[in-house]
C-alpha cells in the first residue's frame, strides 16, 4: 500500500513523516508502557510535552514574550464567538473585513454579540482583497478582524493590512506557519489545527497580554483566554493526542529549517501549479493576481462538461480530493505545508495528460 497524493482542503494531509512517528510511538511513548493519549495531562510527562510543543510553536513563529500561546480544544467556528466574548470588554462595536466564506462565517457570529461594522468587502465574486486604504474603520470598534486566507475562493492576503488604530485579529486556519509572520503587529491570531497544524478538534490562539483583561462574565471558562492563559491551557482535559500530534509537526518544521524555508517550497509549489494554469488552454483561476493563495488553488475548466471525468481520472491515478467547494464548484488544489512539491508536479503532469486527450 502506498500513500496517495491528498489536496484535501481540511482535514488536510500531514507530513508522512510525523505520522509514522506517531505509529512507532503509538503503543509504547517514549517508553511510558502506554500511548500519549492514555496518560494524565496533569502528569510530568505530558506537561514536558505541552510545554516543549508551546516552545516550538514560539520558536517558529518567533513569538514575542507579552504574548501568550493557548491550545485550545475545537475548532476556529468557536473562535469566531469567543473573539468578540473576551475582547469587545464595554465596547460594543468591531471591524470586520469581508473577503468570502470564513470572514463571513465569522461576521455573522460576532454578530450575536457586537454591532459589526464591515469596513470593506468583496462580494460576491470573492476573487481579490479590497484596498485597505478604502477601508471604512470605526475607531470606537474593539478590534479588526481579517481572514489571512481564504480557503474556499483561494484569496490571500499578500501583506499584514497596515491598521494600528485598534487591535488587528487575524483568521490564519488555513495559512499559519507558511511564511515567516511579524507577530508583534497582531493582538490575536487564531487558527484551527487540521489544514497547517495537525488534527482537527484543536485550535491555537496566539494573543497579546493586554488583551486578556475584556472578557465578558458569559465567557465559558475553557474559553476564557485570561483563565486558560494562567493554566496553561488545562483549564480542562485539553485535546491531548492532537497537542501531541501539533507538537510533531512543529518538530518537522524546525528539521525543515524554520518557516523561511517552508515559504520558499510553498513558494515554489504555489508558482508552478499557477503557471501550468496560467498557460494551459483548459483550466482557468480568476483570482486577481496579486491576492491568489499560496495554500488553496481553485480553477475551472473551461469546458465545465469535463470536470466530471477530470475528477474520476484524477482519483484513478490517486490525485485526491481534487473537487471544488460545493458553494463555487470547479476544482481546488489544497497545497499546504505537507503537501510536498513532488504532489504538485504529479498534478501538474496529470492536468497537462489530461488536456492534451481533449485537444
Ligand atoms: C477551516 C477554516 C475554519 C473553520 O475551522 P473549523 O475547525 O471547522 O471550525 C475557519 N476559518 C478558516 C479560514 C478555515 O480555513
Amino acid at each position: 500500500m502506498t500513500r496517495a497524493y491528498n489536496f484535501c482542503a481540511g482535514p488536510a494531509a500531514l507530513p508522512e513523516i510525523v505520522l509514522k512517528q506517531a505509529q512507532n510511538e503509538l503503543l509504547d511513548w517514549q517508553g511510558h508502557g502506554t500511548s500519549v493519549m492514555e496518560i494524565s495531562h496533569r502528569g510530568a510527562a505530558f506537561e514536558a510535552l505541552a510545554a516543549e510543543a508551546e516552545n516550538d510553536l514560539r520558536l517558529l513563529l518567533k513569538v514575542p514574550e507579552h504574548y501568550h500561546i493557548l491550545f485550545l480544544p475545537a475548532g476556529a467556528t468557536v473562535q469566531f464567538s469567543m473573539i468578540p466574548l473576551n475582547l469587545l470588554g464595554t465596547k460594543k462595536k468591531a471591524d470586520y473585513v469581508h473577503t468570502g466564506h470564513w470572514s463571513q462565517k465569522a461576521i455573522k457570529e460576532a454578530g450575536r454579540y457586537c454591532d459589526v461594522n464591515v469596513v470593506a468587502s468583496s462580494a460576491p465574486d470573492f476573487l481579490t482583497i479590497p484596498n485597505s486604504a478604502e477601508w471604512r474603520l470605526d475607531p470606537s470598534a474593539a478590534y479588526l478582524h481579517y481572514t489571512s486566507n481564504e480557503t474556499i475562493a483561494g484569496v490571500e492576503f499578500d501583506q499584514i493590512p497596515p491598521v494600528e488604530s485598534v487591535p488587528l485579529v487575524v483568521d490564519m486556519s488555513s495559512n499559519i506557519l507558511a511564511e515567516p509572520l511579524d507577530v508583534s503587529r497582531f493582538g490575536l491570531i487564531y487558527a484551527s489545527a487540521q489544514k497547517n497544524i495537525g488534527a482537527a478538534g484543536l485550535s491555537i490562539v496566539i494573543v497579546r497580554d493586554d488583551l486578556l483583561h475584556y472578557a465578558s462574565p458569559l465567557t465559558p471558562t475553557v474559553f476564557h483566554y485570561k483563565t486558560q492563559a494562567a493554566q496553561h491551557s488545562m483549564a480542562n482535559t485539553p485535546p491531548t493526542y492532537n497537542w501531541y500530534l501539533a507538537g510533531l509537526v512543529f518538530k518537522w518544521l524546525l528539521a525543515q529549517g524554520g518557516l523561511s524555508a517552508i515559504a520558499k517550497i510553498n513558494q515554489q509549489k504555489a508558482a508552478v501549479l499557477y503557471e501550468a494554469i496560467d498557460k494551459s488552454q483548459l483550466y482557468v483561476n480568476h483570482v486577481d493576481k496579486r491576492y491568489r493563495s499560496k495554500m488553496n488553488v481553485p480553477f475551472y475548466l473551461k469546458r465545465p462538461e469535463l470536470l466530471s471525468e477530470f475528477l474520476n481520472q484524477a482519483n484513478e491515478a490517486r490525485l485526491l480530493y481534487l473537487k471544488g467547494h460545493a458553494l463555487v464548484g470547479g476544482v481546488r488544489a489544497s497545497i499546504y505545508n505537507a503537501v510536498p512539491l513532488e504532489a504538485v508536479q504529479a498534478l501538474i503532469a496529470f492536468m497537462k495528460a489530461f488536456e492534451q486527450r481533449h485537444f
